[in-house]
């Protein structure tokens, strides 16, 4: 595309469209000066203490009267804990003994934290959401800018260092046109969440972000990951229209997916909330590949009910008529960390009790999530699948595999995405019915690369041909009954799907914006190429050079796509 921009930077593009819109930064927490002095008007202090207080709680209801229902309550409830005359009354006692405003905050809402924390349970986890009000009221005091996702007047590129997945999930689509962050790896949660979202996003951006100053009109290519500062009228409108020539080229092809010889391959969608269900249901996809459950969870300082669960999933299962929903059950931890499951911190929580394995030591969690998904496969028609994340065994896969149907889901799977089980599939997929490969998680663990660092994108691509090979394992050793499929993010990249397509997976599943290049890469070529697609980047001795040798073998018209 055109650059005739002041300045072009490069990051990993993780979530692909085109998105030009000014820069909105997302600010680090500041903290109350060391010495800061006492008021010289204590009157004064008392209600400029309370006006921030009640601008923060303001602030909070605005962005609650915007959020999906989860979030609107937790930002409601902390709205709430703003206007807790009690702490307004121990900053006031505080500023009449001669503290300055921003400590008497401070050290006002760590007493209230210090008692959560005594009585324990729900109150303790509430801790968190004040100390998010302190973060707020003492920038507010302090003239600095507000900590967290900030209030945005028109819509914006949002650039951080970095973005939870909670505070991802919580963007509002009408506020934020792309996101820019100067961390963050190819397959962290957060790309994950924003390609779901259809959100176009560029990550490990690196020192690059001290260029996007608030304000400043940026060009962001989530494919390419490439950032435009300060385009030109004309670069503008260049990367418009080649996204929109993109675009008419990619709809030309619909329907099922399959291979231009019609050998069919299901393109499914990964969804997290009930309004990604809701979206990708609309969308051209034959159901969903996989159901990250714990999105569900991760705003939440408690389980949710069987009874609300099942309402949650019954409104998934819905949208998708009589289409595949394959479900994986709770995958907590490492980056996705749960405060009503986790125990205690770990040295290496990639490596440490997570997925399958929480379920192991929480058998209730899972046996309520089991419970509540059958309870909701009864009322719809959804042909309903379930897989276990993480697991690295035959004896764990049987495990699961016999609770699953235990609670009556007969459509048992598991994912692959730890090497073990890839190297041993015959054995892990005895007892199942299927395989999806997590190649997010197997990239991270054969390379033994933190998906989180994007200091490590290059160890941390599935194009790696010992990834390729892994994959290959698991087929092999599924045999003829049991389907495999990938549902990494190795599955939407469209030359990667024709290799993949060639060693034998039979679906794939991606974020729904990611579907129609799939779509178009497979239609334009049979499964023998894809086979010889295959074996050539298998052959090859680095992830760049298998995909040169992909990019030789594509057919003319799929050129555009690599
Ligand atoms: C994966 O690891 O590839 C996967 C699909 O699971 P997640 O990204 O949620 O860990
Ligand atoms: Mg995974």
């Amino acid at each position: 595309m055109a650059t005739d921009a002041s300045q072009t930077l490069e990051g990993i593009g993780v979530s692909s469209g085109v998105a030009i819109g000014p820069v909105v930064r997302m600010a680090d927490p500041v903290r109350p000066p060391a010495d800061e002095p006492s008021p010289s008007d204590v009157d004064e202090a008392v209600t400029r203490v309370r006006d921030a207080l009640d601008v923060v709680a303001t602030e909070l209801d605005r962005r609650a009267a915007l959020a999906s229902s989860d979030a609107a309550d937790i930002l409601t409830a902390t709205a709430m804990m703003a206007r807790d005359p009690s702490l307004q009354a121990s900053a006031e006692r505080r500023l009449r003994d001669g503290s300055g405003p921003a400590t008497a905050v401070d050290d006002a809402v760590e007493e209230v934290c210090a008692s959560l924390e005594a009585v324990g349970g729900y109150l303790a986890e509430r801790v968190t959401d004040l100390r998010d009000v302190r973060d707020r009221v003492v920038a507010h005091l302090l003239g600095a800018p507000q900590p967290g996702i900030p209030a945005v007047d028109r819509p914006s590129v949002l650039v951080a260092h970095d973005l939870a997945p909670a505070d991802t999930a919580g963007l509002s689509r009408d506020e934020i046109l792309a996101i820019v962050t100067e961390a963050g790896g190819p397959t962290s949660h957060t790309a994950i969440l924003a390609a779901q979202m259809g959100l176009p996003a560029v990550v490990g951006i690196g020192a690059g972000r001290a260029e996007l100053a608030d304000g400043v009109v940026v060009a962001v290519d989530g494919g390419s990951g490439q950032v435009l500062v300060a385009p030109s009228e004309a670069a503008q409108a260049d990367w418009r229209q080649r996204a929109e020539q993109r675009a008419a080229r990619l709809s030309a092809f619909s329907g099922p997916g399959r291979t231009s010889d019609g050998v069919p391959v299901s393109l499914l969608a990964n969804i997290g909330t009930v309004d990604d269900a809701k979206a990708a249901a609309e969308a051209d996809v034959e159901g969903v590949g996989l159901f990250r459950t714990e999105f569900l969870y991760l705003d939440r300082s408690a389980a949710p009910t069987i009874a609300e669960q099942t309402d949650t999933y019954v409104a998934v299962l819905q949208a998708f008529g009589t289409r595949r929903v394959v479900v994986r059950t709770l995958d907590a931890g490492a980056d996705k960390p749960l405060p009503f499951v986790q125990h205690g911190e770990e040295e290496n929580p990639a490596l440490g009790v997570r997925g399958l394995r929480l379920a192991r030591r929480s058998t209730a969690l899972l046996d309520d999530q089991l419970a509540a998904l059958a309870a909701a496969a009864q009322q719809c028609e959804a042909d309903v699948w379930v897989m276990a994340p993480m697991v690295a065994t035959a004896e764990e896969a049987q495990w699961f595999a016999a609770r699953a149907r235990a609670a009556g889901l007969p459509k048992v799977g598991v994912m692959v995405e730890v090497p073990a089980a890839a190297l041993r599939s015959g054995d892990v997929l005895a007892d199942v019915d299927f395989a999806s490969i997590g190649t997010n998680d197997l990239t991270q663990y054969t390379l033994a690369a933190d998906r989180m660092l994007g200091e490590l994108a290059p160890l941390l691509d599935a194009w790696q041909p010992s990834v390729l090979d892994l994959v290959a394992a698991t087929v092999a050793g599924a045999g003829d009954t049991r389907s495999v499929g990938v549902c990494g993010e190795a599955a939407g990249d469209p030359l990667l799907a024709l290799v993949l397509v060639g060693l034998g997976v039979t679906s794939l599943s991606m974020a729904p914006t990611k579907v129609p290049a799939v779509r178009a890469a497979l239609a334009l070529h049979d499964h023998a190429r894809c086979a010889e697609i295959a074996a050539a980047a298998r052959a090859a001795t680095s992830a760049e050079t298998a995909r040169a040798a992909v990019v030789e073998l594509l057919a003319p018209e799929a050129r555009p796509l690599a």
